[in-house]
């Protein structure tokens, strides 16, 4: 038997054998360059690419250079392949790095977005040298709920949200990108509101949002008023007890207050995916006001 084919028998996968930034690399064959690179230390910006969502090469910040190749290459999709030469830093892939920091951050609300500000200090990044008149995607959160907001101006159209909702996950389809070039958006069936959609509140497309676009109403009423503040947040991983599939979640707790659930990305059964009851339906926990206090009767 061939060893392709005993491969194929046996369920196993062969070794790739590539070079990184100049030292010799054995991954599993079907490994993307970033997960190459992820135990090497290269540091590779990301901002589409989520861990539970089909990459899709939207963003185009984690490009990295292949010998050989005329382009740069997205290294969040791009499998290795034998005697593949990677330059994760070069002139060519800072300066790329440094253009889409600078379109997207001088177009769109990056603040809340996690290391934005460490990456534009790397590659030498400065969105406002656009200046105070750079077309933005600027507009007013849309409140039309009360579990979560959609502050589209915070959106750098990253998909995940809507894959999420739709075929990978959730498969609601409640969400799509519409428009073309700067009135591209992510929008329900003709714009509807979420009550009048399709929407379930599941939640999943929050989980997977990288910039804060997608956020629980708890959380937006506490920046608005000033008291979120992750340092005195905890995090406990449980088990949801609605129901029996025995989905995971992790509670985020500001003094001694649940402010917001999420899922752990790696879990085997959820995969960071709730329904609304694990994802909203926390409140009857913290009632306290309406509990008989100990040693009453
Ligand atoms: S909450 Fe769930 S159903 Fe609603 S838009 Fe988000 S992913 Fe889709
Ligand atoms: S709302 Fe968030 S998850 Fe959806 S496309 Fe925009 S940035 Fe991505």
């Amino acid at each position: 038997m061939g060893d392709d084919l005993s491969r194929l028998v046996s369920g196993t996968t062969r070794d790739v054998r590539l070079t990184i930034d100049g030292a010799e690399v054995v991954v599993p064959e079907g490994t993307t360059i970033l997960d190459a690179c992820g135990g090497r230390g290269c540091d590779i910006p990301t901002l589409c690419y989520g861990e539970t969502i089909t990459p899709k090469n939207a963003c185009r910040v984690c490009m990295v250079e292949v010998e050989g190749s005329r382009v740069l290459v997205p290294s969040c999709s791009r499998p290795v392949e034998d005697g593949m030469t990677v330059r994760t830093r070069s002139e060519r892939v800072d300066h790329a790095r440094k253009m889409v920091l600078e379109f997207l951050g001088s177009s769109v609300d990056l603040s809340l977005t996690e290391r934005v500000d460490e990456w534009n200090a790397e590659y030498g990044a400065d969105p406002d040298r656009y200046g105070d008149r750079a077309a933005t995607v600027s507009q007013p959160v849309k409140v039309d709920n009360d579990l979560y907001v959609r502050d589209y101006a915070k959106c750098i159209l990253c998909y995940q949200c809507v894959d999420a909702c739709g075929e990978q996950w959730q498969n609601s389809f409640v969400i799509e990108i519409a428009g073309r070039g700067f009135d591209a958006h992510v929008s329900t069936e003709h714009d509807v509101s979420l009550p009048d959609s399709a929407c379930v509140y599941c939640g999943n497309c929050i989980q997977v949002c990288p910039t804060g676009a997608l956020m629980f109403t708890s959380e937006f009423d506490m920046r608005a008023a000033g008291t979120w503040d992750e340092q005195r947040q905890t995090t406990t991983d449980t088990v949801c007890g609605f129901c029996g599939v025995g989905c995971n979640l992790t509670l985020h707790v500001q003094d001694n207050e649940i402010v917001k659930v999420s899922s752990p990305p790696d879990s085997p059964i959820t995969h960071g995916n709730l329904c609304i009851k694990g994802r909203f339906g926390y409140q009857h926990v913290q009632n306290r006001s309406d509990r008989a206090s100990p040693g009453s009767s």
